[in-house]
């Protein structure tokens, strides 16, 4: 089948440099157990071998980081590449944690952003998801920073004075963007700091503008905000439907019959090797031979 692999698409820097850091750390001199507070990427597979390294993944979406770490009591703790709020981190040392922190520099550079304006004395209204690692990092900050997902949002928030708007690094940019003119118009005194990180940006760029295809396939992990808005921004913005699927497992037969061209894309936590997975299936997939449907 015709297949667009869409670039760039998989691991971000932010990630790739997580990976590094803790590939490289001397395990052997580490205070043991050594966690990870969440998922260092979107897969079992990784999550699986960093535990042959004897690193335990603490991973619970209903709870947040700072619940998540109230299970810890000893050891190491590694935060990951979507940053940590002060209060885990003030927690984790109060606990007298040896810590790792692998935030992305991007995701930094934003909760920066928040804290400089707070300093200013603006109210700040974050755009983000909610229960996101990012954005409860953020909201952390102050009862002044207020977390809004949608549009609609707006009207329910009564701010007086100066206001900031930001956002999560990984977020839909058309959906910042919108939210941005509707909020000046509600607040004309309001000042916008787009913090959508480049990695985001150049992947939702690509999806909108690939050649025209049937559907777009983006392997990613449900839980993962920048997968999610991959297959957001096609759909909405591209007019391409598509499907999230978490690798060639989830793809299905009958659905990928019915197309004649499709295009892949992966999100930022997404390894290569399970994107190559899906990308040489359908490459090598005929709807009318059978023999081509079975997954190896
Ligand atoms: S998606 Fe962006 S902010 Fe998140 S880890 Fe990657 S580069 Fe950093």
């Amino acid at each position: 089948m015709k297949t667009i692999k869409i670039t760039p698409r998989g691991y971000c820097h932010g990630v790739v440099s997580a990976i590094n850091t803790i590939t490289k750390l001397n395990k052997l001199s580490m205070p043991k157990p050594i966690y990870i507070l969440g998922m260092l990427v979107h897969n079992k597979k990784v999550i699986e071998n960093l535990s042959d390294d004897g690193i335990i993944t603490l991973h619970d979406p209903s709870k947040t980081r700072l619940e998540l770490l109230e299970e810890i009591d000893e050891g190491t703790v590694i935060f990951t590449a979507h940053g940590i709020s002060p209060k885990v981190r003030e927690r984790a040392l109060e606990k007298g944690l040896h810590i790792i922190d692998t935030s992305c520099k991007d995701v930094l550079k934003s909760q920066n952003v928040v804290q400089e304006y707070l300093d200013k004395g603006y109210s700040v209204i974050y755009i983000g998801k909610q229960k996101h690692p990012e954005s409860e990092a953020a909201q952390s900050i102050s009862d002044k920073v207020y977390l809004i997902e949608h549009l609609e949002e707006i009207d329910q928030l009564n701010l007086k004075g100066d206001i900031a708007l930001t956002n999560q690094t990984t977020m839909s940019m058309y959906d910042v963007y919108q939210i941005a003119v509707y909020a000046k118009m509600k607040y004309p005194q309001i000042i916008f700091i787009d913090e959508i990180c480049n990695a985001t940006r150049i992947r939702q760029e690509a999806v909108i503008k690939q050649e025209p295809v049937d559907h777009l396939f983006v392997v990613g992990d449900k839980l993962s905000n920048n997968s999610r808005k991959l297959v957001q921004v096609s759909i909405e913005q591209a007019k391409i439907n598509a499907t999230l699927i978490e690798g060639l497992d989830d793809l299905d037969i009958k659905q990928l019959s019915r197309y004649r061209s499709v295009s892949v894309s992966s999100g930022a936590s997404t390894p290569t090797r399970v994107t190559k997975e899906v990308t040489d299936f359908i490459e090598q997939f005929d709807a009318d031979d059978e023999s081509t449907h079975i997954k190896r």
